[in-house]
């Protein structure tokens, strides 16, 4: 199958309000411009060195998302560019993305990664953490962020029970966050989770984006 195939065939199977990340970690640029002329134009990177890589040299209108753990001190580096940022897990680092987008006179949209596998070497935030992060004043004052949703990922494993729980849960906490008022900076409408494996479980679960990189471009 070509990447080509690949990709209309699962956009044929995603529903309408879904939005699909090409995951196009370690890939190169021809594979992602493969995607690119069969329409793709949202990709996601995991690196920061390398998403800036990308983005220089391939066309203007794709949206870039930085899908993986970020170091406050390459957040400069994508701050001219960057669409989204999946993985943000602490207060520090939002205040580092605010600071840096200011500095080229953007808003940059966040999702703040919520902790929902059993395993604990995965990043994210727990339920109490969120809370203290919104309600904290340095947060209220940042206008050069907008928290637009929340992202996670599941346990890696084939038990589809542990992972509709795990999901579920994320869904639970996104549809908490949509009953706080709107604010600038906090504008909740997108629900990142699913990847090659279980994005039809995700979907089921109420995900609005998911981020599929292998079942695209082939094994990493
Ligand atoms: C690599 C990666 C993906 C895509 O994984 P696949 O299994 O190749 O679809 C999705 N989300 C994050 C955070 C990743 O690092």
């Amino acid at each position: 199958m070509s990447i080509q195939n690949n990709l209309l065939e699962i956009k044929n199977d995603l529903p309408g309000h879904v939005t699909l990340v090409a995951v196009s970690k370690t890939k190169p640029v021809p594979d992602l411009m493969e995607a690119y002329d069969a329409g793709q134009r949202i990709f996601g990177e995991n690196k920061i060195q390398e998403m800036a890589d990308k983005h220089e040299q391939m066309p203007k209108d794709i949206e870039w998302h930085m899908i993986g753990h970020v170091q406050s001190n390459k957040v400069k580096y994508m701050a001219p560019f960057v669409s989204l940022v999946h993985g943000v897990d602490s207060l520090k680092l939002l205040a580092e993305i605010n600071k840096q987008a200011a500095k080229n006179g953007r808003i940059i949209a966040c999702l703040l990664q919520m902790h929902i596998a059993e395993e604990d070497s995965k990043f994210g935030l727990d339920e109490s953490e969120l809370q203290q992060l919104l309600e904290s004043e340095e947060f209220k004052h940042m206008e050069n962020i907008r928290v637009t949703g929340l992202m996670g990922m599941a346990t890696f494993t084939d038990d589809e029970t542990q992972v509709t729980k795990e999901f579920t849960r994320l869904k639970a906490i996104f549809d908490s966050l949509n009953e706080l008022p709107t604010t600038n900076n906090l504008q909740p409408s997108t629900l990142s989770m699913g990847m090659s494996g279980d994005y039809k479980i995700a979907i089921d679960c109420g995900s609005t984006m998911v981020r599929i990189g292998s079942s695209i471009f082939g094994s990493r």
